[in-house]
């Protein structure tokens, strides 16, 4: 019987914290402090074994060179271990999925990212169940042999995400994390129930290939009432920019006032690509909906559709990172690489 290969890659968050007794406030510590105190992970019949970064670090210092240490220890064992439970803090978890889940392209295995709200070393932990539960989905079979899971996916409390759709939710709650525009992949109660439809499946099976550059010349532009010229135009004029995720009101719009709509064409034109991103949580953006998201299009915004903030930034930094040109780029953002977007 083969025994299933994990590999956990450790890069810290609250899940491996302890509290510095001089300032009482949490900080990462390393995996054999983790691991001591999760003693139950001996009961599962797996072979495990682990990286993890140096020094292990609150995920608000994530990056794109973190990324690419992610990717590289994935693409280096991807051969040899059935799957993969990347440790984070929750802070930044829903933008790294979504920024793996483009740089592992032709991914067929189990990424399962997971963390916690309370560390290991707390009684009332959510951290211990969290990482058995990840390692058991990682670990999980469909009646073809095939991993059931072969995606980039967020494991928190009683749900199993798909990593680029989802959001953190709340920053005290043990249930974070959610993907408003997308089912969850699977409900963990007695048992893993997993939601098979919505799993990602793709029929042709080519190679890992993992896509390192991630371009950092992208930022948010976010929309309220009462932002004035010179911010807007200081914003777009931002040295070397290249893709700018507009965070819009409701259903994709944004004000008609002349001074804004030509500062946004007028980027436009200079090849900034700028993509429309609903602020709601819930929903996306309809361009023809209303006036206010027509004049955006008109002015060569791309609509964003459902996508997520997160991967919307992300999934530009990976386009711009392959060195295409902004029309490729719209043409991109335009489908689903991965099942980031309810689009064909
Ligand atoms: N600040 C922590 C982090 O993101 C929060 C957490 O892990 O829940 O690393």
């Amino acid at each position: 019987m083969h025994k299933p290969k994990i590999l956990i890659i450790y890069t810290g968050g609250t899940i491996g914290m302890i509290e510095d007794p001089a300032t009482h406030s949490l900080q990462p510590f390393d995996f054999t402090h983790l691991i001591d105190n999760v003693p139950k992970i001996k009961k599962l019949d797996y072979e495990i074994s682990n990286i993890q970064f140096h020094p292990p670090i609150d995920s608000a210092n994530m990056d794109t060179d973190r990324w690419v240490e992610i990717a590289r220890s994935i693409e280096d064992n991807y051969a040899n271990y059935d799957g993969f439970v990347v440790l984070h803090g929750t802070d930044t978890m829903a933008y790294t999925a979504s920024a793996l889940s483009f740089m592992l392209e032709n991914l067929h295995k189990p990424v399962i990212i997971t963390g916690s709200q309370l560390p290991v070393g707390e009684v009332r932990t959510d951290g211990e169940e969290n990482l058995i539960t990840a390692l058991q989905i990682a670990a999980a079979v469909g009646k073809d042999g095939n991993p059931m899971v072969q995606e980039v996916a967020i494991l928190f409390e009683d749900y199993l995400w798909r990593g680029n759709r989802s959001t953190k939710m709340s920053a005290d709650h043990f249930n974070a994390f959610k993907s408003n525009n997308y089912p969850y992949l699977a409900k963990i109660g007695l048992d893993i129930q997993f939601h098979e439809e919505a799993l990602w499946r793709v029929a042709a099976r080519r190679p890992l290939k993992v896509q390192y550059e991630m371009d950092r010349n992208v930022m948010f532009l976010q929309l309220f009432p009462g932002m004035t010229e010179p911010t807007v135009r200081h914003m777009l004029s931002t040295p070397d920019i290249k893709g700018i995720v507009l965070k819009t009101y409701g259903a994709g719009n944004a004000p008609t006032y002349e001074w804004f709509v030509d500062l946004i064409r007028s980027a436009v034109e200079r090849g900034i690509v700028i993509v429309n991103v609903t602020q709601c949580v819930n929903g996306g953006v309809d361009s023809e909906r209303y006036m206010t998201g027509n004049v955006l299009s008109a002015a060569g915004v791309v609509s964003g559709h459902d996508i997520t903030s997160e991967a919307a930034i992300t999934k530009l930094m990976y386009l711009f990172g392959m060195g295409l040109r902004p029309e490729q780029v719209k043409k991109y953002l335009n489908c689903s690489l991965c099942g980031e977007v309810s689009i064909q």
